[in-house]
């Protein structure tokens, strides 16, 4: 757990992790530290972690672009996670429910979800689009950076960010 911003609660990411983001030049804005509505940008070409507001969840998204952004470039590492969200979507074990169920809208999209700038009208998911980094970041909030929820075919995409859960 670090407290990485002085509006935030403690994120529960590695000290190491939070000290390799800041050598690498990554800084957090945080526009209205009152509020918790969430929202915020990523933006790789000035480090910027750029928060709306104090969200926990949205620090965490935000944080794990960061992270992703070059490692996503590693050799077949973006490719590895989108087969490792495929597997995900197929996941029957009810500890891992939640990712699963992720999974599955990134894999398949939510056709009752409306979608003006999709061929199909509706929202087709992230897969179609080849889209590792909004996987990335979006299992990581979706499950607050509590890698006990994640399996381990998925969970080691994120090792050495998140704490390990207590075993
Ligand atoms: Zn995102």
């Amino acid at each position: 757990m670090v407290k990485v911003h002085p509006a935030l609660p403690e994120i529960p990411i590695q000290p190491a992790a939070w000290d390799w983001l800041q050598r690498s030049g990554v800084t957090i804005r945080v526009r209205d530290p009152s509020s918790t509505r969430g929202g915020g940008f990523w933006w790789p070409d000035r480090k910027l972690v750029d928060l709306f507001t104090a969200q926990e969840e949205a620090a965490i998204h935000e944080l794990a672009h960061a992270w992703w952004h070059e490692r996503r470039l590693q050799g077949t590492a973006a490719a590895e996670l989108i087969v490792a969200v495929v597997r995900l979507s197929e996941e029957s074990d009810p500890r891992y429910q939640r990712a699963a169920e992720l999974a599955r809208q990134y894999v398949y999209g939510i056709p009752s979800q409306p979608d003006p700038n999709s061929p199909t009208g509706w929202w087709r998911g992230l897969l179609v689009e080849g889209n590792d980094w909004e996987m990335f970041a979006g299992l990581a909030s979706g499950v607050m950076g509590n890698l006990a929820l994640l399996p381990d075919y998925v969970r080691c995409f994120y090792t050495g960010l998140f704490d390990e859960p207590a075993s």
